[in-house]
């Protein structure tokens, strides 16, 4: 554990983290609190936002703008760390350079945390006939066919895995049936819910037994391992040939890591493997957090937070002549929207214990307060903005 003395000398590192998402902007927070000045950190990203991840949910069902969901990178500017608006474009893991729009940098030490990306074409018909949920701009999209849906077919399908937030799918399948049943027009609608996995959240058997039986209590039709393979106008085709007739499709697209990161050569399978209790790649002072790692945990904003503050530990101990031993123990609460605005918790363990474990807690509205203050304590924590 690392102590919170501050540290009195020069740091001396030049630290680059690439992203400002939960992963990098929990890292940038952590170091300026801890080196202040003497930090030497620079966040480069390509948005001058950030929204959490959840938001696209208020944006598809409650009505919410982009803009009331983002929150400015000139309100996360802290003593020791520069904010960089620049598209990256080319990483070399070997000697710690990064091209950009703007030009390059050099860094001691690098830590990639710019997320998954989402690879539309796996699905034929995805980006012509489908709508996508998982980018901002989809989610966004989607809003004005979900509130014109009022009779016949919707499908939510998962068009890989893994895939970010796991319980997010059956999220936006309960939120549908609730705004179909608000508007009067359930009784003319179908939904079907389409994943590769047996069940709903693997990790969590008792969230998926109550998801299982929330989707049976409202219609909704559950086809657990099977992949959506073809979207075509009015249909559905799965990738054992089973066909659905398909009026609405909200799709989760397959996901690999950015196209920058796997031209680095950094990635395997879609994604960059590293230690799971140190986060490190095999390149010397190169990490990798959050969605774009493989580092044995879901990917959801909690773990790729998690992730960061046991890199910004080893980096707080290495600056402070110490040595960092608390491995990464891979936990973090994830919260469902389980309609009729109540929320459920799932707490998840992957790395501390001998067995994967996720403990689920039955929906609530008290839960709400809570999945609530997660949003605001960060919001609070990395902008200085209170809601
Ligand atoms: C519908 C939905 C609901 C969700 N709900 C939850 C939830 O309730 N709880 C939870 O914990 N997680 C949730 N998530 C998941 C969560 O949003 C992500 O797992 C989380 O944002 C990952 O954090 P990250 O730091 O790894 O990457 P990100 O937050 O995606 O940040 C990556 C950053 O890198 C930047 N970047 C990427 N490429 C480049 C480039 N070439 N140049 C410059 N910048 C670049 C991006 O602009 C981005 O800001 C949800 C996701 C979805 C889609």
């Amino acid at each position: 554990m690392v102590t919170a003395r501050r540290y009195a000398g020069a740091v001396g590192k030049k630290v680059l983290i690439l992203g400002a998402g939960f992963g990098g902007l929990e890292l940038g927070t952590m170091l300026s609190e801890e080196l202040g000045e003497e930090a030497e950190v620079t966040i480069i990203d390509r948005s001058d936002t950030f929204s959490f991840g959840f938001s696209k949910l208020d944006m598809m069902f409650r009505g919410a703008s982009l803009e009331s969901v983002s929150m400015p990178y000139s309100q996360a500017v802290k003593p020791g760390v520069t904010f960089l608006r620049e598209e990256i474009t080319g990483i070399d893991p070997e000697s710690r350079s990064v091209t950009t729009s703007a030009g390059s940098h050099q860094a001691d030490v690098l830590v990639i945390a710019m997320g998954a990306d989402y690879d539309l074409d796996a699905t034929p018909g995805l980006a012509e006939h489908g709508t996508e949920f998982y980018s901002f701009a989809g989610a966004e999209a989607a809003a004005g066919p979900i509130a014109s849906f009022n009779s016949g077919h919707a499908v939510i399908g998962v068009c890989g895995a893994p895939f970010k937030c796991p319980p997010a799918p059956s999220e936006c399948a309960l939120m549908l049936s609730d705004d179909l049943t608000r508007r009067g027009v359930r009784e003319q609608c179908e939904i079907t819910f389409v994943m590769p996995l047996g069940t709903p959240v693997p990790p969590s058997p008792e969230t998926s037994a109550a998801l299982l039986s929330e989707f049976e209590d409202r219609g909704i039709t559950f086809i657990g391992g099977r992949r959506p393979a073809r979207i075509e106008p009015g249909k559905l085709t799965l990738d054992d040939q089973t066909e659905l007739p398909c009026d609405l499709f909200l799709g989760v697209p397959k996901h690999r890591a950015p196209a920058v990161l796997i031209e680095s050569g950094m990635t395997e399978e879609g994604f960059v493997p590293v230690d799971s209790a140190t986060l490190k790649t095999k390149f010397e002072g190169v990490y990798a957090v959050g969605d774009c790692a493989t580092a044995g945990v879901p990917k959801a904003g909690v773990f790729a937070e998690g992730a960061a503050k046991v890199v910004a530990r080893q980096l707080i101990a290495e600056a402070r002549g110490q040595e960092m031993t608390d491995p990464y123990d891979g936990r973090g609460s994830c919260y469902l929207e389980f309609g009729e605005d109540r929320i459920a918790r799932v707490d998840i363990d992957f790395l501390s214990g001998p067995e994967k474990t996720g403990v689920f807690n039955a929906p609530s509205l008290e839960l709400r307060a809570e999945k609530n203050e997660f949003g605001s304590s960060r919001k609070a924590r990395w902008f200085g903005l209170r809601d």
